[in-house]
């Protein structure tokens, strides 16, 4: 901690005060609700922010935050291993779990194509998908560990409808086009310089239902 606070307190307060959305009234009035609840809870809580460290990694196939490897999605036979939707974050696919409309499966890219800040293919989970795409049909290691099989036919790029997103998709379609897959695109109808994560449900439902050939 680049400030030395050795009030515990004080140090839980200034902690939390960086979480976004909470400033430094909220952080204290926090802290003491901590330091006033039943003992057990303190001690979650921390055993909870400790286990984030410890047991989320990204799964191996589709690069989804997990504690277990593969991810659930990865895992459940009842997914189609025919489709796959390419998202920029954990939360977007959360964001499109939640309108219930699709049963494939998911990769997460951890972010979007940015030149100007630096974000080139390499940042991204792009070598995993092609990793991915090349080993279709054949077992691999993600496989031995229990994930269900799939044989993609087609690759929903969902990538949020802002610059960077449209330009990842973009580029994500003419690297891919040459592998004959059937590729398409979110519908618009979805605000521009949006976020998939805020897209209320039934939006992101139509976004997905209407998605065009690229
Ligand atoms: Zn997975």
């Amino acid at each position: 901690m680049s400030e030395r606070v050795h009030d515990p307190i004080a140090r839980l307060a200034v902690l939390l005060s960086r979480l976004p959305g909470v400033g430094e009234k909220t952080a204290q009035r926090l802290a003491f609700h901590i330091l006033e609840s039943p003992k057990e809870y303190a001690r979650e809580l921390s055993q909870a922010l400790l286990a984030l460290e410890h047991d989320v990694r990204l799964c191996s196939r589709c690069c989804n935050l997990t504690a277990q490897e593969p991810c659930a999605l990865c895992r459940d036979p009842l997914r189609d291993g025919r489709l796959l939707c390419v998202v920029e974050t954990v939360p977007d696919l959360l964001a499109i779990e939640r309108t219930r409309e699709f049963r494939g499966r998911y990769h997460v890219l951890h972010g979007a194509l940015s030149p100007l800040d630096g974000v080139g293919p390499d940042r991204l989970k792009i070598k995993e998908l092609l990793a991915r795409l090349s080993h279709d049909g054949a077992r691999t290691e993600s496989d031995a560990a229990g994930a269900s099989s799939e044989k993609i036919e087609e690759i929903i790029l969902a990538t949020d409808p802002t610059v960077e997103g449209e330009a990842t998709a973009l580029y994500l379609s003419r690297l891919l086009k040459p592998l004959g897959l059937r590729i398409t695109r979110i519908a618009q109808g979805l605000p521009m310089g949006g976020d998939l994560e805020y897209a209320d449900q039934v939006t992101l439902a139509r976004a997905m239902s209407g998605r065009r050939e690229l």
